[in-house]
């Protein structure tokens, strides 16, 4: 056991020089994530929007790739952080793709909230030229994005991980956990924010019903979080945005939603019953075609407010 800690030493001592990593996915939430990476690494950086990828290396020694294919050119580690798998596969094996840039030895780590059968085909075709891959997803919203204080859900092979784990844990503060093999962190994500999802909902409806017969909002939320139905949903998300009506828009419903079918499709494949997830999936499916595709994931209180005529404020 000393002599493997003596090793995994030696390995962090390797792995914490500074790397040619590439990120690729500047949204809401790459483009935090990546911002822990361009001190201690040497960083280029690719973004659909060449203009989201020109600000963010303003002011940072960090170089803009014209294409995937540019940034995958030299990189030793590249993430990737978009909204499906689809669109890893596409930036990776399509046009002008990263992957036929990538030289052996490479990783490529997904920090996209993906799908577990989507990762272990790009994985399969990765391993074809000796590339690695670990699927990342991460947790905890912009503003722990931004502080670096994630948590991180790997899977993948026991060496891809404990190559990952340096560059994660330069966002991952909070915990980086190795659940298993490829496709088994995106799967944990896709459960955990079904739960996010059902306590939305299921909070939005309980609330505004309890607005509606005239309990005072904040009463009512501060008595639900003294209690047994508190949740990330009540004791932090409703106070920080609904009560103050601020709904600041950082993670996209339709993300939500999509991580919602993850988590379905799962629950399905494993022969498992499902009607709660299964309702979950159905309503975030409706409000997203309702609210749109730019919608915050926090919208289905304002349009719980909007229906039954009254404002959850205090
Ligand atoms: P955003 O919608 O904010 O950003 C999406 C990013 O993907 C943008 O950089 C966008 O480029 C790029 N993109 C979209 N379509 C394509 C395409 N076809 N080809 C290439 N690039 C494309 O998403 P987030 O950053 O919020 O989310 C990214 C992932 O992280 C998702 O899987 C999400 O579920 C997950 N996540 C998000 C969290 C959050 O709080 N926001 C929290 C935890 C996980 P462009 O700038 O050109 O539009």
């Amino acid at each position: 056991m000393e002599e493997r800690n003596g090793l995994r030493g030696t390995r962090r001592a390797v792995h914490s020089l500074s790397m040619r990593i590439s990120f690729l996915g500047l949204g809401a939430i790459g483009a935090p994530i990546a911002s822990h990476l361009a001190g201690p690494h040497q960083l280029t950086v690719w973004n659909r929007t060449r203009a989201k990828a020109e600000s963010f290396a303003s002011g940072r020694s960090v170089r803009v790739a014209a294409t995937p294919g540019e940034a995958g050119t030299g990189a030793e580690i590249l993430l990737t952080c978009l909204p499906t798998s689809a669109e890893v596969e596409q930036v990776l094996f399509g046009a002008e793709g990263a992957a036929a840039a990538l030289v052996e030895g490479a990783l490529v780590i997904d920090c996209t909230s993906g799908d577990p059968a989507s990762s272990r085909r790009i994985a399969a075709r990765l391993a074809g030229s000796g590339v690695g891959f670990v699927d990342a997803p991460v947790s905890g919203g912009v503003s722990l994005a931004e502080k670096g204080e994630l948590t991180v859900m790997l899977g993948g092979g026991e060496a891809e991980v404990e190559r990952a784990r340096s560059v994660v844990a330069l966002f991952g503060k909070r915990k980086v956990v190795h659940i298993g093999p490829v496709g088994a962190g995106h799967a944990v994500k896709g459960v955990n924010n079904a739960l996010l999802a059902a306590n939305i909902l299921a909070a939005s409806e309980g609330i505004t019903a309890l607005v509606k017969a005239g309990v005072s909002p904040r009463v009512a939320v501060e008595t639900i979080n003294a209690s047994s139905g508190a949740s990330f949903v009540t004791q932090t998300l409703v106070p920080d945005r609904v009560l103050t009506g601020a709904y600041p828009r950082s993670f996209r419903l339709a993300l939500l939603d999509k991580d919602c079918g993850i988590a379905l499709d799962l629950v399905h494949e494993m022969g498992v019953d499902g009607p709660v997830l299964a309702a979950v999936k159905a309503k975030m499916a409706q409000l997203r075609a309702e609210l749109g595709e730019q919608a915050d994931y926090m919208s289905p209180f304002a349009a719980s407010e909007q229906a039954a005529g009254v404002s959850i404020r205090g």
